[in-house]
């Protein structure tokens, strides 16, 4: 952009931290004590599923670098899955903004964080992004898929194809925080389909979601991708809280 023009928007429309709203001095999305109070996932972590292992004993014990969950499972539906940051007190307000109070202009910051978080998945040259699909009722309700966002963000941002339409949310479900157990794998019964197995059918697949509660939202979406044909399939998340 033209530096001349860049100064005007930014004396007109300051940036802010998207977390506290302090204006900033550049564009980067998250001031410096903002940044400090995320718990960004770093090293070391489970090599499946990116969890941090968060006491030494963890690490000693975890057999080829996976976690104990990751250990457990046979055929893991997932090849690699990885986070950006701890889903808690302080990381709350981030994805709930960004969710429900139209503030779209999170999508670029957090993106940024995605792309980050995704290194290992990157390495991979997957295909395709797709976003968690989300049912055209609520779509209406909250006139955008903040997936869906964060999806277009990281697609320019990493040159990688993205695809809205080939997975769909066919059942409209209640939301799955306010179920627990099995009512919430009977919900999403069936709640996905995939509407053009051409596009997916022997591609790499990365599923992009801003946050995973129990995870079975991009479990079911996995099942159903594979069941399309695709060969691999990665999950981007930006949040995911410590069990
Ligand atoms: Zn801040
Ligand atoms: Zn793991």
């Amino acid at each position: 952009m033209n530096l001349l023009l860049k100064y005007f928007i930014n004396t007109i429309l300051p940036p802010r931290c998207i977390r506290c709203g302090k204006i900033l001095a550049e564009q980067n999305g998250l001031c410096a004590e903002c940044f400090q109070k995320i718990s960004f996932v770093s090293e070391p972590h489970c090599k499946r599923c990116g969890f941090p292992f968060l006491s030494e004993s963890e690490q000693y014990n975890s057999i080829g670098q996976l976690c104990g969950e990751c250990m457990k499972e046979r055929r893991p539906l997932f090849d690699l899955r990885r986070f950006a940051f701890i889903y808690d007190d302080e990381s709350k307000n981030l994805i709930l903004g960004f969710k429900f109070l139209d503030k779209t202009g999170y999508a670029e910051t957090l993106a940024n964080l995605l792309r980050r978080a995704g290194t290992d998945i990157w390495k991979e040259n997957p295909d395709l992004l797709i976003p968690v699909p989300i049912h055209r009722r609520r779509l209406l309700e909250r006139r955008y898929n903040q997936s869906a966002l964060l999806v277009k963000e990281l697609a320019k941002q990493t040159g990688i194809a993205a695809n809205y339409t080939a997975l769909q949310r066919v059942r409209h479900t209640v939301p799955q925080v306010e179920l627990s157990g099995s009512a919430r794998r009977n919900n999403l019964r069936r709640a996905f389909a995939v509407k053009d197995v051409s596009k997916i059918k022997g591609r790499k697949v990365v599923l992009v979601d801003d946050v995973e509660t129990t995870g079975s939202t991009l479990k079911e979406c996995a099942k159903v991708l594979k069941k399309a044909g695709a060969v691999k399939i990665y999950a981007l998340t930006l949040s995911r809280p410590v069990k």
